[in-house]
C-alpha cells in the first residue's frame, strides 16, 4: 500500500502539471497534503433558510441558482449576480473587480454565498459575499460529490480559483483520491481504540453524511497529532537522576532578610520543588501562579539550594527588559549572601558578551539570567544544575529543552501565569509535574478595571494626572510602535500626549526596537521614579515589576488578546496602593463579538485562572478545527478543551509505547512524524 505522505498529488486522477503547480503554491505536494486540506465549513442543506426568510443584518449562507449577472455602470460601477431559490431572489454585489467575478459566474451555476444580508431598495443583497461553486447546474449527473445533504466547502483563494482550483474542483479531486487509493493506516487498531481508520476519517471529514461524521473523523486526525506530541514529550523526559541538593542555608538566609513572609501558596510550591530536588530523580516541574503571585522568589530559593550544592543555575526569560530587571533584583538579593549573579543577553557588545560567557564557563557566575542568548552554542556552563524558564509560554517547545541539554541531567523548573490543565502538562510536556501558587501576597487589592469609549479617553488622562500628582506612576500601552491608518501608535501618542493632555509630566517612550542602551535608560528612569508616565508597546507585557505604578491604560484594547490584556494589567497592583486598569476601545469601530467578550471578561474578573478559561472559551467558539494555545505546538485538528479524553488516551498509549519500545524501533512512522514536528521549528524569537 502506498504511503500517502510520499505519494505525489500527480498520482491523483485529474491532476496534471498545471493543477499540481497551483496546488504546490498552497503547500499541497503529496496526497496526504491534499487530504489534509479540510473543508473550512460545511453547509447543512437540511437546515437551510429560504432567501425570503433571511433575517437582515446577520451573517447567512444561502444556496441558489444564478439567474442573471451583469455589470452596472455608474459612479460606483459594480458587478451584480442574482441568485434564486424556491422562495425569492438575492443580489450579490461586487464594487470594482468585476472582471474576475464575471468569469467565475455563469447563469445556471449552483452556488453557495455567505455574508451579511442587507436590504437595498426592497431587494435583499449581500455585498462581497464569500462564494463557492457547488455544481455546474442542478441537473448535473453524478453529482452526489457536490450536492449531498452536507456540502463541504473548501476555502479557496482567488489565486487558486484563477488556476481553476475551485472548491468544486477540489472536492472532485479529493473524492477521486479517496476512491482510487487504499489508504494505509500505520496506526494499529489497538493504538487507537474507538477511533476510525485513517481512510474512514478522511472520508468522513470530506464527505460526511452528517455533522457527527465530521466530528468523528476530526477526532481521529486530532488523536494522531496528540499521540505524536505525547510520545515526543515522553522522549524528552529526564532519564537519569540529577544532583540532589543538600543545603537550604542560603535560601533560609534570603527569606530571613525579606521584609515580608512567604505566602502559603509560595511555601507549598517551594516544598514540592525541594522534595523533587532532594529525592532521587529530577525536578521536572511547571510552576504556575497568577501575575504578581511571587513566582520569581520561589525560583530564586530553588536556585540558591542548587548553588549551595556547587552547581550553576540558568534563568531564561523572553525579553531583554525582563532579563535586566531580574538580574538587577536578583543581584541585590544574592550578593549579600556571597553569591554571584550575571546577565547574558544578545544586546551585550561582543567583548562584554565574551567576558560574560567566560565567567559562566569558569563557574564564577553562579546564577545566569538571560534571554534566548543562553541557547547559543557559545554559552557553555561549568556545571549546570538547574534551568528555570520564566514566562514559559513565550518559548517554543524545543527551546525549553535545548537549554536543559547544556547540563547533564539538570533540574528543570518552568514558570507561567497562563495555567495549563494538568492532563496537558503530563501529556504534552512529557510528564511535567505541576505546582500552583493559589494565593496573592497579603494586602493586594483587586485592580479596578473599566472599559471606556470615545470622549472618556480625555477623562482617563486627567485621572492619570491626579495619580501622578499623588506620587504614583502610569503605563499607557499601544498595539503598535508606529501608526497605520486609524490606529493610534506609541510614537504618535507620545508626541500628542506630551504636547497636550500630559504636558508638564515626565513622559517616557519605550518599544522593542529602541536601541538597547536607550531602552535600559528609559526603563531605569521609570523604575527609579524619574519618569511619571511610560508610553509603551507590549514590550512591558510580561514580568515588569514597578510597584509604584498604579495605572495601566491600554489604548485600542480591542486589538489585544485576553491573556495579553491580563498580563498587561498585572503590571499594576503590585504594591499596596489601589490600582486601576483603563481599557480604551476604539469609538469608531463596532467591536467584534470576540473583542466584546474579551473586554467584558477583563472587567468581570481579575482572577488569572478564570481569565484563561474564558480565553480558551472565546477562542474555541465558532472554530471547527484547531486551537492556538501559546507555547504549545499549534494543532491543526486537536482542540485542547474538547479533546480532553483524547489527550488522556494519547498519554496512556504513549506511556505504553515508551515503556515497551523507548527508541521507537517498531514505530518508524512515529519517528518520522516526530522529526517533522521538531523540524517545523517549534521555536519563538526573542521580543523586545
Ligand atoms: P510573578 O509571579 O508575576 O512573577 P513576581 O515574582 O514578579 O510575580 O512578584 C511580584 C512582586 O511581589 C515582587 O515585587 C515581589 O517582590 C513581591 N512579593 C513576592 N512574594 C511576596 C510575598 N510573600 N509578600 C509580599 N510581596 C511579595
Ligand atoms: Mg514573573
Amino acid at each position: 500500500m502506498p504511503d500517502i505522505h510520499k505519494l505525489s498529488v500527480k498520482r491523483v486522477k485529474g491532476i496534471g502539471d498545471r493543477r499540481s503547480s497551483a496546488l504546490e503554491q498552497v503547500g499541497i505536494h503529496t496526497v496526504a497534503d491534499l487530504l489534509g486540506f479540510l473543508p473550512s465549513r460545511y453547509l447543512d442543506r437540511s437546515t437551510e433558510t429560504p432567501i425570503a426568510q433571511l433575517p437582515l443584518k446577520q451573517e447567512a449562507t444561502v444556496v441558489g441558482e444564478v439567474v442573471a449577472s451583469r455589470m452596472v455602470p455608474g459612479r460606483r460601477p459594480r458587478f451584480v449576480a442574482t441568485i434564486r431559490d424556491e422562495s425569492a431572489e438575492l443580489d450579490c454585489v461586487w464594487f470594482g473587480g468585476y472582471k474576475y467575478m464575471n468569469d467565475a459566474f455563469k447563469v445556471g451555476d449552483w452556488v453557495s454565498v455567505g455574508g451579511k444580508v442587507t436590504d437595498y431598495r426592497g431587494q435583499r443583497q449581500i455585498s462581497h459575499p464569500e462564494v463557492e461553486l457547488l455544481s455546474g447546474s442542478e441537473e448535473d449527473e453524478d453529482d452526489r460529490v457536490h450536492t449531498g445533504q452536507i456540502v463541504p466547502l473548501h476555502r479557496t483563494t482567488a489565486n487558486m480559483k484563477s488556476s481553476s482550483l475551485t472548491a468544486r474542483t477540489l472536492r472532485r479531486l479529493i473524492w477521486d483520491a479517496l476512491e482510487a487509493l487504499d489508504i494505509d493506516d500505520s496506526m494499529r487498531p489497538d493504538l487507537r481504540e474507538g477511533l476510525p481508520s485513517l481512510g474512514a476519517a478522511y472520508r468522513s471529514v470530506h464527505f460526511p453524511e452528517s455533522l457527527d461524521d465530521v466530528e468523528a473523523g476530526r477526532r481521529r486526525l486530532a488523536y494522531d497529532e496528540l499521540l505524536t506530541v505525547a510520545v515526543w514529550g515522553l522522549s524528552q523526559r529526564p532519564r537519569g537522576s540529577a544532583m540532589a541538593v543538600t543545603s537550604q542555608d542560603s535560601a533560609t538566609r534570603l527569606v530571613e532578610s525579606l521584609p515580608f513572609d512567604l505566602t502559603g501558596g509560595q511555601q507549598r510550591a517551594l516544598s514540592e520543588i525541594q522534595h523533587d530536588m532532594t529525592s532521587e530523580g529530577t525536578l521536572h516541574r511547571l510552576l504556575q501562579g497568577d501575575v504578581g503571585s511571587g513566582k520569581t522568589l520561589v525560583a530564586l530559593m530553588a536556585a540558591l539550594a542548587v548553588v549551595d550544592s556547587g552547581a550553576q543555575v540558568a534563568i531564561m526569560v523572553p525579553t531583554e527588559v525582563l532579563a535586566e530587571q531580574h538580574a538587577n533584583n536578583i543581584q541585590l538579593m544574592v550578593e549579600p549572601l556571597g553569591i554571584r549573579a550575571g546577565l547574558l543577553t544578545g544586546r551585550l557588545r561582543a567583548a562584554d558578551r565574551r567576558a560574560a560567557e567566560a565567567l559562566v564557563a569558569s563557574g564564577q557566575t553562579q546564577i545566569v539570567i538571560g534571554t534566548h542568548a543562553l541557547l547559543q552554542e557559545g554559552t557553555v556552563f561549568k556545571q549546570l544544575g538547574l534551568v528555570v524558564v520564566d514566562e514559559q509560554h513565550r518559548f517554543g517547545v524545543t527551546q525549553r529543552l535545548t537549554l536543559r541539554e547544556k547540563g547533564e541531567d539538570a533540574h528543570l523548573l518552568v514558570m507561567t501565569a497562563t495555567p495549563i490543565p494538568r492532563s496537558l502538562a503530563l501529556t504534552l510536556y512529557g510528564h511535567l509535574e505541576v505546582s500552583t501558587i493559589d494565593e496573592m501576597p497579603l494586602g493586594r487589592q483587586p485592580i479596578k478595571t473599566g472599559l471606556r469609549k470615545g470622549k472618556d479617553r480625555d477623562n482617563a488622562f486627567s485621572f492619570i494626572r491626579e495619580q501622578v500628582t499623588a506620587g504614583r506612576q502610569a503605563y499607557i500601552v499601544y498595539p503598535r510602535v508606529e501608526g497605520s491608518r486609524g490606529v493610534r501608535s506609541a510614537k504618535a501618542a507620545y508626541e500628542e500626549l506630551t504636547e497636550g493632555p500630559l504636558s508638564g509630566l515626565r513622559v517616557g517612550l519605550i518599544y522593542g526596537s529602541l536601541k538597547g542602551q536607550e531602552k535600559s535608560t528609559v526603563m531605569e528612569g521609570f523604575r527609579s521614579g524619574e519618569i511619571d508616565v511610560l508610553v509603551s508597546t507590549t514590550v512591558v507585557e510580561v514580568g515588569v515589576d514597578v510597584a509604584n505604578a498604579t495605572v495601566m491604560m491600554i489604548e485600542h484594547a480591542e486589538r489585544f488578546g485576553l491573556s495579553q490584556l491580563h498580563q498587561l494589567r498585572g503590571r499594576v497592583g503590585r504594591g499596596e496602593a489601589e490600582s486601576y486598569c483603563i481599557l480604551i476601545a476604539d469609538p469608531d469601530e463596532e467591536l467584534t463579538e470576540d473583542a466584546e467578550a474579551r473586554l467584558n471578561a477583563m472587567c468581570e474578573t481579575t482572577d488569572g485562572f478564570r481569565i484563561s478559561e474564558l480565553d480558551l472559551e472565546i477562542r474555541g467558539a465558532g472554530q471547527l478545527f484547531g486551537t492556538r494555545q501559546a507555547g504549545l505546538p499549534e494543532f491543526r485538528y486537536a482542540d485542547l478543551i474538547r479533546d480532553q479524553d483524547l489527550i488522556e488516551q494519547a498519554r496512556q498509549v504513549g506511556d505504553r509505547i515508551a515503556e515497551t519500545d523507548p527508541d521507537l524501533l517498531g514505530y518508524p512512522w512515529l519517528q518520522e512524524r516526530i522529526e517533522a514536528l521538531t523540524a517545523s521549528g517549534l521555536t519563538i524569537a526573542e521580543s523586545g
